[in-house]
Order: C-alpha cells, then sequence, then structure tokens
C-alpha cells in the first residue's frame, strides 16, 4: 500500500515512512491510494474467524504486501490481545464494546499496532525516536501505554490542564521512564497547535527525530478498520437488517476508519456521525460550510475538538465533495444535559452503563434509526475512565477494573509548559 497526501497528490510514499512522518510536507495528511476491497465470498469466508484471525485478514488485504506476512502476523498477535464485543441491548440497538485493551478505550487498538509496527522498523535503525503526541484524555494514556518500555522510543504527551479526568491524568502521568507528560495550561487545541508547530520546526532537527502518534498517524487508523468487521461479523449473527453505525468522534479517526473499512466492502448501509456541542462536522453535514472554531469543555472531553484533524480525510475519503459525504454521514449532536438524561435512561431501561461518549452515540441512533435496521454504537471508553461524572450522573458506585483502580497512589512525573510555542521549543531544547 502506498500514500498520497491530501496536499500533494503526486507524493507516493510507503507505510514506513508514512508512519515516522506522521505529516506530509505542507501539513497534508496521508492517505491511502487506493483501498482494497473483499469480496462477498471473501467477507463469507471471514464470518468465523476469532478477533486476532480478523485482523489479520484486515491488515493483509489492506497493506498488501507492505511488510511481510509473518511479521504482520507478529504485529498483529502482540498489538490485538483483547475483544471488541457487541452487548445488543434489544434486537436493533446494541453497543460495540472497544474498551478491553490496557487504557480502556478504543485507542489501544491503534497505539499498539503502531508501537509493535514501530519495534518492526525500529529495528533497523540506531536513532532514538521521539514521539510528540497532544491528547484531550484518551490517546495519551493508550499511546504511553503502547509504547511504555519499547527500545528506542520516547513518548511526550501534552495534555490540557484541567481538563482530562483525574484517572486519565494518572494514565498519562504514572508510566514514567521513556514517557513524558506535560500539562499545558491551556485547550487541547493549543496542544494539537504546539505539536503541530514542533513537527515544522526546523530547529528541532538536529536534536530530535519527531514522529506523531496522534489519530493523524495512518498507523493508528489502519487497525481501527478491523473492529468495525468485528462488530459486523456478531450482528450478522443475529440480524439480517442493514447495519447503521453510530461514531461518537472529536478528531473524526474513528469515523475515518469506519469509512475505509466500509470502502473495503464491509456492508454498513451509512454512519452516524455523533460529537458534543463541538458540533463542527454535524453542522457541516447539514449546512455544507464548514467552521471550525475553539472547543468548548464538555463531560465528554475525548471528543473536545473544535477543529477536527482528519476533517480533511473524511473530504478524501468522499471525493470531496459534500453530497457523497452528507449521503454517507448523518450529523448528530448533544448537549451535556442531554447526555446525562440518555445515560439514565440507558441505565434504567438495560442496566447498562454508558459512559458519557457511548451515550451519545447511543442517542443518536434513537433518533436516527430506521425500520428494517440495526443499529452499533461505539462504547468508546469503559465508564469508570469517567467515574466522577457517570456516579453523579446515575448515582451509582460504578467499578472500576483493576488495570486502572491500581494507577491510585503510584508516583506521577509531570511537566508544566504554557500555551506559547517558544517556552516548549526551549524546553524541548534543553533537555537534550
Ligand atoms: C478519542 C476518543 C473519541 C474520539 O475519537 P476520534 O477518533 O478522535 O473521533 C471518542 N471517545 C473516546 C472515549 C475517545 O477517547
Amino acid at each position: 500500500m502506498k500514500f498520497y497526501s491530501t496536499e500533494e497528490r503526486g507524493l507516493n510514499v510507503d507505510l514506513r515512512s508514512a508512519m515516522l512522518k506522521s505529516l506530509a510536507p505542507n501539513g497534508g495528511l496521508y492517505m491511502p491510494m487506493s483501498i482494497p476491497t473483499f469480496t462477498a465470498d471473501d467477507l463469507q469466508a471471514m464470518r468465523h474467524l476469532s478477533m486476532p484471525e480478523l485482523s489479520l485478514e484486515v491488515a493483509a488485504q489492506l497493506l498488501d504486501e507492505a511488510i511481510p506476512r509473518e511479521v504482520l502476523e507478529d504485529v498483529i498477535y502482540s498489538a490485538v490481545t483483547f475483544d471488541a464485543p457487541v452487548v445488543m441491548h434489544n434486537d436493533r440497538i446494541g453497543a460495540c464494546e472497544l474498551w478491553h485493551g490496557p487504557s480502556l478505550a478504543f485507542k489501544d487498538f491503534g497505539a499498539r499496532f503502531m508501537a509493535e509496527l514501530m519495534g518492526y522498523y525500529g529495528q533497523s535503525s540506531e536513532d532514538w525516536r521521539t514521539i510528540l503526541v497532544a491528547t484531550s484524555g484518551d490517546t495519551g494514556g493508550a499511546v504511553g501505554a503502547g509504547f511504555h518500555g519499547v527500545n528506542g522510543v520516547e513518548v511526550v504527551i501534552l495534555y490540557p490542564k484541567g481538563k482530562v479526568s483525574p484517572l486519565q491524568e494518572l494514565q498519562l502521568t504514572t508510566l514514567g521512564d521513556n514517557v513524558v507528560a506535560v500539562e499545558v495550561d491551556g485547550t487541547f487545541d493549543d496542544c494539537q497547535a504546539l505539536v503541530k508547530k514542533a513537527f515544522l520546526d526546523r530547529n528541532l532537527e538536529h536534536k530530535y527525530l519527531l514522529s506523531s502518534a496522534n489519530s493523524i498517524n495512518i498507523a493508528r487508523l489502519i487497525p481501527q478498520t478491523f473492529y468495525y468487521f468485528r462488530l459486523w461479523q456478531q450482528v450478522k449473527m443475529v440480524s439480517e437488517a442493514d447495519l447503521v453505525v453510530a461514531v461518537p468522534s472529536g478528531n473524526f479517526g474513528n469515523l475515518c476508519a469506519g469509512v475505509m473499512a466500509q470502502q473495503m466492502g464491509l456492508p454498513i448501509k451509512r454512519f452516524v456521525a455523533a460529537t458534543n456541542v463541538n458540533s463542527v462536522v454535524p453542522e457541516y453535514l447539514e449546512s455544507g460550510d464548514y467552521k471550525p472554531r475553539v472547543s468548548v469543555a464538555t463531560i465528554s472531553n475525548a471528543m473536545d475538538v473544535g477543529a477536527p484533524s482528519n476533517f480533511i480525510r473524511l473530504q478524501h475519503l468522499h471525493g470531496s465533495t459534500w453530497n457523497a459525504m452528507a449521503d454517507n454521514l448523518e450529523g448528530f449532536y448533544l448537549s451535556d444535559e442531554l447526555t446525562r438524561t440518555t445515560m439514565r435512561a440507558v441505565y434504567d431501561q438495560y442496566k447498562y452503563i454508558c459512559d458519557p461518549h457511548g451515550a451519545i452515540g447511543f442517542a443518536a441512533l434513537r433518533k436516527h434509526l430506521q425500520e428494517q435496521e440495526v443499529g452499533i454504537y461505539l462504547e468508546t471508553a469503559h465508564p469508570a475512565k469517567f467515574k466522577a461524572t457517570v456516579d453523579e450522573t446515575l448515582g451509582i458506585d460504578c467499578p472500576v477494573p483493576d488495570r486502572l483502580a491500581s494507577l491510585q497512589g503510584k508516583t506521577t512525573y509531570k511537566e508544566t509548559l504554557g500555551i506559547d510555542y517558544s517556552s516548549f521549543q526551549q524546553w524541548l531544547l534543553a533537555r537534550r
């Protein structure tokens, strides 16, 4: 598989350089030059594969010999060590739980695959790489955990002060070793802007080999296609109805992966692009006007993004026309108050605890699902990651899985910086 850039159609790079560079020249994002498709017979043959077996078939098809099959097998079997189970609430609506990985959020799929791939490509190089990543909550934990202890790579994670949950902060700050957490006195967009500037900063080049693990990195999107196939397998066991998937979205990487899976031949009828009040994309789908803006803090903070970095990819995946995108994606957004109402309704009706992000997906389906369709929303994080909100909203004591509970009381390590680029640059230069 080869990649072009959204800023330069003629570019043609391989997976290794697309992954290591993250961002193409002039701020472009890498996109697959073509998306290989499965036939209906291929899909039929894949219906009973296990999660790692299925992931391997999808990856092999997508990457098309970019990596030797044995290596890909190692990467998949090391990275995809947990499942993405579908829990049906009734015969029409269900949740696909993407939080069974180590950091309890779907980003484990992308981060672990990418870490394994970097490990593979890194074997042939002496150079120490630095992964620079901005997080609004979950990316940092997944990337930190995925790369912790990986040889030849350090991770620098920027997160907005006071805007991630206490447990999310512990996930970032308790790893230590090759994982450095930087608290920025600003918003997620400020963190993302600092990261983008650093990538274009020539002054850093003599000291750093920078890579990104944000969802702008194409290597993270690839493994996110796997669970759409897994979801489809499970739905097919119980229903022949047309499949609609609601994707709680922030930077829209998850939705891009879904559309890629669909273009590989997976029969998804359409998607619902669901957000909180940071509703730039739903508004675009409605009006055709794209107006990025400053993000607003909400209780679904991993989706507090005012200028989604993967919007350009969504456009390219739809031939850069509004019509095609609006045909395939329905927009939906929800306030914090109605998110809480939805969490209560799901709990009362189905005894199921939704996290605030998943709840927005549920509400999106309740509004948009039509007769003769079956709808799955992505439950993007474990509810215990947002324990304060969940407990307060539902009046319960949400159980915390061991892998999260054990972080309490551990030593934390963090740096604190402002939002101006020069101090970030000085700090980076001074530590080498
Ligand atoms: C990252 C994240 C999202 C948003 O995903 P995108 O790919 O950025 O759209 C939604 N929910 C949770 C819990 C997340 O961590």
